[in-house]
């Protein structure tokens, strides 16, 4: 989340969960990135992400970067999507003890920080525990 492209956080749209495919090997990156991060080509394209996959492994996180200190412990986990596309993302309402490999999560936008000095409120994108 702390290397978030410029671009990306800018978007006016916050609850689109899209990332960029790469036109020449296919590779789906997220957060969308210049490059493929694969072959290294610039063509790339907006793609649509799927909204649910299921966890494929996690950490606790309890000595949070600047900004976070007040969400300690949460949880950071890769998902897979249901195209296949891994995303490193927060897992949020569930207990971090909680949280288990295999377990099915959906896409939600969540406040992560607020900047006081210039009223800036981030959003990310997180994923919640799915029924
Ligand atoms: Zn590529």
């Amino acid at each position: 989340m702390m290397s978030v492209p410029r671009y990306w956080r800018e978007l006016p749209e916050r609850s689109r969960f899209e990332g960029f495919r790469c036109t020449k090997c296919g590779t789906v990156s997220y957060p969308p990135r210049a490059k493929c991060l694969k072959c290294g080509s610039d063509s790339l394209i907006a793609y649509k992400l799927p909204e649910r996959g299921r966890v494929v492994t996690f950490t606790i996180v309890r000595s949070p970067p600047k900004g976070f200190e007040k969400m300690v412990p949460y949880v950071l986990g890769v998902v897979e999507l249901e195209d296949g596309t891994n995303v490193t993302v927060q897992i949020t309402d569930v207990e971090p003890e909680e949280v288990r490999i295999g377990m099915p999560v959906e896409a939600v936008f969540r406040k992560v920080c607020e900047d006081g000095d210039a009223g800036i409120i981030e959003y990310a994108l997180k994923f919640r525990p799915s029924i």
